[in-house]
């Protein structure tokens, strides 16, 4: 068993589409979902964790993809555009990871771990420049 985390993007034709009922039905996976949204375009994001099998898992996403829905591999919906990050240091309190951090005192520039980035969304709001990013709140 393992699980693994996906963010899937539905366009207006698909976003309709029982895909998590399918998920738990045909391929014996559990489901947890994190978040879901539909944009006035009628296009949709949703962030899951799915357990099962790795065979399993496999079958699901390639399910998932034959219904024309788009896999993110970065798995997150959280962007951080570096060009635009001024280094103002303002979202550093409010992110419980560490994911946007110092790395080196001398230049004080921050960056962003990917990896380390559990998408909680904190630091968007406190971002002034607008460096900090989701499809969730767009
Ligand atoms: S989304 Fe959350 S974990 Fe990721 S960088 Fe922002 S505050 Fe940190
Ligand atoms: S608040 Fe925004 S601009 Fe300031 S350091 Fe963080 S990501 Fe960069």
């Amino acid at each position: 068993m393992k699980t693994q985390k996906l963010l899937l993007t539905f366009l207006k034709d698909s976003v309709d589409k029982p895909i998590v009922y399918h998920l738990v039905k045909d391929f014996d996976l559990i489901t947890n979902i994190y978040r879901a949204r539909i944009t006035a375009e009628e296009k949709g994001s949703l962030i899951l964790d799915i357990t099962g099998s790795e065979e399993n898992i496999d079958k699901g996403i390639a399910f998932i993809k034959e219904q024309g829905v788009t896999v993110d591999d970065a798995q997150k919906s959280f962007r951080w555009d570096e060009a635009v990050c001024t280094s103002c240091g303002n979202c550093l309190t409010h992110c419980p990871v560490n994911a946007l951090h110092i790395q080196d005192t001398a230049t004080m520039k921050v960056i962003f771990d990917s990896e380390l980035c559990i998408d909680c969304l904190g630091c968007i709001d406190n971002c002034p420049y607008g460096a900090c990013q989701s499809i969730f709140q767009e």
